[in-house]
């Protein structure tokens, strides 16, 4: 990752990860946290006790303050959001995090802040031991937990998130989901963050927020001592601290042209995605949460092509029921109506965990006991959410995804389970689809090999590209290391998805991608070329592919899609493409200088 630059000018150029786009120009608030000067202090026996009652009344502020935030997500209509914030309030209450502290202060005669510091390095010690992203993850919410006890203890007032500004841009070490929520309430522009990836939960609720951010940066807060001018652009993942005039100049005509696309390409979102010889493509939009919908209509999505319903049962302690399936489901196809929603069933695993699930550590996650083989492990949480679905399918056009299936046995099995669901409905006297569509995810190289076989069985193809390049490049997704390799346009993913687009052509069933591959307008001639039905994608992207198909024509990309096919390499294919999609649209795609 290219690291800070200093400029001759004084200013300073760094490079993170883009996780939301949009260009912003404002002042730094920085958020220092984590950078609390805890020092040792010895209290003597007689203060222990008075010790012990700061850190309960901190503990208690503490909650109270997430108590508050918690009820203006509510009343904001974000109820979605706050399980992190009841996360962070069990934590506080737990057992480990407050029996150390208070041994340490007895035992050891110190002060409260020094004995919650070294509680934490204990928590941090033992999650460090496992090998696990999703622990990692947890890790941060202890800490962001800490922080909030320690500023309350060291400070005795409210946290400084809450007496920033508006429209101040905050720079922090690391911002948890639940500071995220609270900036988007006091209308904080944007926020740059040392550490995070394009996956944390930050990015993803910073995304359907709407907050230009970027993360990533390593050591940004080490630059900045707040009240500077700071530039960030979300898209490219840059910021700017301390910009020239000229800098500053440059970024207000890149915002202002920025601004204008992205008002120009709405004017795509009400259009129909349709070639001028007339070949419609569906493009639908992807959610993780259901607070997303309103995005998915503004943006002009013909419904929604993935739900990844995994987030349902993360960051809570037990498993949603039937009622909470029934009640979201319900909901997402009333709102999505006329148009269909694909509900992916649980993809738990890999980098996606619940604590309260059992899963076993495994060498390697991607590649263990996750998605369907975890459901098809336990067909009473599996069938537990068919019968969600499938009582939420009377309010609307609901279709069921199965993620990883590698083999038609899966789906069989997968059958059977359903057919048990539909028949429990039918002794309580329930109504559903009888006939709901059950697609397969196409996302391991097993299930393309053998796609004629599944399309025989199932109703709908979904090419998940972000797996299926994982496993037929066998490239970790989020190794860096590797990342290099990650190439959507190796000639074995272009003739992987050719080889499934045909099949299921061959068998009359409709097949659509849902990987990232799909919001690149880059690709959609080839995709236009090979004949696919659907394209799904995060719903801020729809517009621009809608641009592109409705200038363009079905027999132009089946031209693109011949001349693809000859290339033996990614980087030869990228070159051509990118020349192909300069002319047809030089306003978008800068000419490449290779
Ligand atoms: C995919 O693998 O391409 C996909 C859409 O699913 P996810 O990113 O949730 O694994
Ligand atoms: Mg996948």
């Amino acid at each position: 990752m290219k690291k800070n630059t200093p400029h001759a000018n004084g200013e300073k150029a760094f490079k993170g990860i883009g996780v939301t786009r949009g260009i912003v120009i404002g002042e730094v608030a920085l958020l220092e946290r984590h950078r609390m000067a805890l020092s040792q202090r010895r209290i003597t026996a007689g203060q222990m006790h008075a010790e012990l009652r700061r850190f309960e009344e901190a503990i208690e502020k503490s909650k109270a303050q997430l108590e508050e935030v918690k009820q203006r997500i509510v009343e904001r209509g974000l109820a979605q959001h706050s399980y992190i914030l009841d996360v962070h309030l069990k934590l506080m209450d737990d057992r480990m995090l407050r029996d150390e502290t208070i041994k340490t202060i007895t035992e050891q005669l110190v002060n409260t802040e020094w004995a919650l510091k070294k509680t934490l390095e204990k928590i941090a010690e033992a999650f460090d031991a496992i090998e696990d992203e999703y622990f990692k993850g947890r890790k941060e919410d202890v800490k962001h937990v800490v922080d909030r006890i320690l500023h309350n203890l060291v400070e005795g007032e409210t946290s400084a998130i809450e007496e920033i500004e508006e429209n101040m841009i905050v720079v922090a070490h690391d911002l948890s989901p639940a500071d995220t929520i609270q900036l988007n309430l006091q209308r904080v522009i944007g926020f740059v963050t040392d550490i995070g990836g394009k996956t944390s939960h930050t990015a993803i609720v910073s995304r359907s927020l709407e907050i230009p951010a970027v993360v990533g940066l390593e050591d940004i807060t080490a630059y900045v001592s707040g009240g500077e001018t700071i530039i960030i652009d979300g898209t490219e993942g840059e910021v700017i601290v301390d910009p020239s005039p000229a800098t500053i100049k440059l970024y207000h005509v890149k915002q202002q042209q920025y601004r204008y696309f992205e008002r120009e390409l709405l004017k795509y979102a009400p259009l129909r995605a349709e070639t001028q010889d007339g070949y419609h493509l569906t493009v639908q939009a992807n959610i993780e949460l259901i607070d997303e919908i309103p995005s998915v209509i503004q943006y002009g999505a013909e419904g929604v092509g993935l739900y990844r319903t995994e987030y349902l049962y993360l960051n809570r302690k037990s498993l949603p029921d039937e009622e909470e399936h029934f009640a979201v489901y319900k909901r997402l196809a009333e709102e999505v109506a006329p148009y269909s929603a694909t509900i992916r069933t649980l993809d738990l695993g890999g980098d996606k965990f619940a604590s309260y699930i059992e899963l076993a550590e495994e060498m390697n996650p991607a590649m263990g006991l996750r998605a369907i083989r975890f459901c098809l492990r336990e067909p009473e949480v599996f069938k537990t959410q068919l019968r969600g679905i499938l009582r939420a399918s009377t309010y609307g056009k609901i279709k069921i995804l199965l993620p990883m299936i590698s083999g038609v046995e899966e789906l069989r099995e997968v059958k059977g389970i359903l057919k048990d669901a539909k028949d429990e409905l039918k002794g309580r006297k329930i109504a559903f689809d009888p006939e709901i569509p059950l697609g397969v995810m196409i996302e391991v190289p097993s299930a393309v090999v053998i796609a004629d076989i599944l399309a025989r069985e199932a109703d709908f193809f979904s090419i998940g590209t972000n797996d299926l390049i994982q496993y037929s490049l066998a490239i970790d997704r989020v190794n860096e290391h590797v990342s290099y390799l990650y190439e959507p346009l190796h000639p074995a993913i272009v003739r992987n998805i050719k080889r499934v687009v045909d099949t299921a052509r061959a068998e009359g069933i409709e097949v659509g991608i849902c990987g990232e591959m799909a919001a690149d307008p880059l690709y959609t001639l080839i995709f236009l070329g090979l004949g696919l039905d659907v394209l799904s994608m995060h719903p801020i992207a729809v517009p621009g592919i809608k641009k592109v198909v409705r200038r363009c024509t079905r027999t132009e990309g089946e031209a693109v899609l011949k001349e693809v096919l000859q290339f033996t390499t990614a980087k030869d294919t990228e070159l051509f493409i990118r020349q192909k999609m300069a002319e047809r649209f030089p306003e978008d795609f800068a000419q490449s200088t290779e």
